[in-house]
């Protein structure tokens, strides 16, 4: 199929299914210039995320991955939300999308207006005491230096989940009530190698959801899973879907 036919194919599913649901992942917010981890390049090429990003590393050396923290903290102030955010915001204003399971911390959804946002791994923008949960805003507690620190005297971490770190678990039944409950499943930018969140695919295909993927690379949804995939960016698949719809 060519990428136009591939593109109505999906419009039509969601136009005439309604009732979707996205699953997104570092993909989707690589056109706002915030690195992947896979098929990474600047940040990730200096900072192993296997080695800076597990819950093991932050509490074996907290001012160490503080380097990588405040770096990845800066690019996500900078940044700003593209078309393929601004898409699935349309899509939820059009009374087609329902909700999006993201995998991000950018809060780049919410920026572009979508306004049922599941943060599976959490956010980036709060730092929480690992001693007391005291709360503090990332921004304004780094600018005193790093690594941050609580009133209490402890280290702070960013409130998002590092590898080895339970999901947040109001978090994982509201993905799971999605994933179960939509009718198709729009998986976007994302490798599917992270557990547990490369599970919710599969959750949605067993009660018969319909699985488009948007990944410019085959994952290992690609043939398992999905019943579409496009192979293309997520902003051009996403404003390219929306035309579709609105055309229909
Ligand atoms: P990943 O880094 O494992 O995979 C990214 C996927 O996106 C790859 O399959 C790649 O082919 C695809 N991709 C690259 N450019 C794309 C584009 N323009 N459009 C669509 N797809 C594109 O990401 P993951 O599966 O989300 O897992 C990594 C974990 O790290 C997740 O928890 C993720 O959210 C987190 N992380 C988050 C951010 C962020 O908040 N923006 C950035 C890096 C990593
Ligand atoms: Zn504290």
């Amino acid at each position: 199929m060519g990428a136009r036919d591939l593109i109505r194919e999906a419009a039509e599913v969601l136009a005439s299914r309604k009732n979707a649901v996205a699953l997104t992942g570092a993909g989707i917010s690589v056109e706002s210039g915030i690195p992947a981890f896979r098929g990474a390049q600047g940040l990730w090429e200096r900072y192993d995320p296997m080695e800076y990003a597990t819950i093991a590393a932050f509490l074996r050396d907290p001012g160490k991955v503080w380097i990588m923290l405040s770096e990845m903290i800066d690019i996500l102030a900078r940044a700003v939300p593209n078309a393929a955010h601004r898409g699935l915001a349309e899509l939820e204003r059009m009374g087609i999308l329902r909700s999006v399971i993201t995998q991000n911390v950018d809060g780049l959804h919410q920026a572009a207006g979508s306004r049922k946002v599941i943060e599976f791994h959490g956010n980036a923008e709060a730092l929480v005491c690992i001693a007391c949960w005291k709360r503090y805003v990332s921004r304004e507690k780094i600018r005193d230096g790093i690594p941050p620190r609580c009133e209490c005297g402890e280290i702070l971490k960013p409130d998002l989940v590092l590898f080895g770190e339970p999901i947040p678990w109001v978090a994982q039944g509201d993905a799971e009530t999605e994933a179960e409950g939509c009718s198709v499943l729009l998986v976007a930018g994302t490798s599917a190698e992270v557990s547990p969140a490369c599970e919710i695919p599969r959750l949605s295909k067993k009660r018969g959801a319909f699985v488009i993927e948007i990944n410019p690379e085959e994952t290992q949804l690609t043939r398992a899973v999905a019943d579409l995939h496009i192979p293309a960016t997520a902003g051009e698949a996403l404003s390219s879907l929306v035309a579709a719809i609105r055309g229909n």
